[in-house]
């Protein structure tokens, strides 16, 4: 262990994912007493979700509808509702992949305590975590919520009226007296729009509480999410990145892996089996 434990200027990279440094990965998990995974789109595209930022990808053919205009205008509003419905791009629809069901094992092991996500897909729930212990940054894209009163739409409940008449009325659930008649919108958090205060409260918390961070897929690029890899390593956590390519807080971990989610998780995940097994 000693010979592992790294300071920023001498972490341990690696691009061909060598047996020593799976272990050192799985080792780590095992002492750990408080895990938390953070996770971005590189961990959604084994399920065939492209990365929206990515060029070509969806933001690219989708101008992204900032907050206070999707407040102010009802075209604008139908835009983003035609782009729900009309959509090829279909997240309920996705599957969590080899990657998602391995964190979900190694939850129910007692090896990972907390999953903090920029993904809006709702894949880690689906794999089986509870939903309290997954906390998403940017919202959620499976539902819809009002912006009022926070009360909960499935798509299929307001699909009816979407198809009648091109958007989606105003909330309708009753406040006392009153019908609340807050804005719909999809549960993702808008460009322009204010991060969650309740969930960066928790991912704070998390993250200042952990032992052992792992990022998985995530180009470390967006703030204020991307501050959480530094915070956990300021307060002493050990940091893994597993990333396709080279992240901006590479040099700044304890173990970085460039490679694909699952495979890697995979081979990690039987460093764990055969550790059990000892
Ligand atoms: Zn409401």
């Amino acid at each position: 262990m000693a010979s592992h434990s790294t300071t920023t200027s001498n972490s341990i990279k690696t691009s061909s994912l060598t047996q020593v440094d799976v272990e050192l990965f799985a080792q780590w998990l095992q002492e750990s007493d408080q895990t938390c995974m953070f996770t971005g789109a590189g961990m959604s595209t084994e399920s065939g979700i492209p990365d929206f930022r990515s060029p070509g990808g969806y933001w690219s053919k989708n101008t992204p509808i900032d907050f206070n205009d999707y407040i102010q205008s009802e075209e604008l509003r139908k835009v983003a509702w035609s782009r729900v419905f009309e959509s090829s791009l279909n997240l309920g629809e996705a599957e969590p992949n080899k990657g998602h069901d391995i964190i979900s094992v190694w939850f129910e092991m007692g090896l990972v305590q907390s999953v903090i996500t920029q993904n809006i897909d709702n894949l880690h729930q689906k794999s089986g975590i509870s939903p309290a212990n997954v906390i998403e940054l940017h919202g959620n894209g499976c539902h819809a919520k009002c912006l009022n009163c926070g009360h909960i739409y499935p798509f299929s409940e307001l699909e009816p009226s979407y198809r009648e008449t091109g958007t989606v009325p105003p909330c309708a659930q009753k406040r006392g007296q009153n019908i609340c008649s807050g804005i719909i919108k999809t549960a993702t958090i808008s460009f322009g729009q204010p991060m969650p205060e309740d969930e960066m409260d928790s991912a704070t918390r998390e993250t200042s509480q952990c032992d052992l961070f792992v990022v998985l897929g995530s180009s470390l690029v967006v703030y204020p999410a991307a501050s959480f890899p530094e915070m956990a390593k300021k307060r002493g956590a050990k940091l893994i990145i597993l990333n396709r390519e080279p992240t901006g807080l590479d040099g700044y971990a304890d173990l970085v892996f460039n490679g694909e989610i699952g495979e890697t998780l995979s081979r990690v995940n039987e460093a764990v089996k055969n550790r059990h097994q000892k």
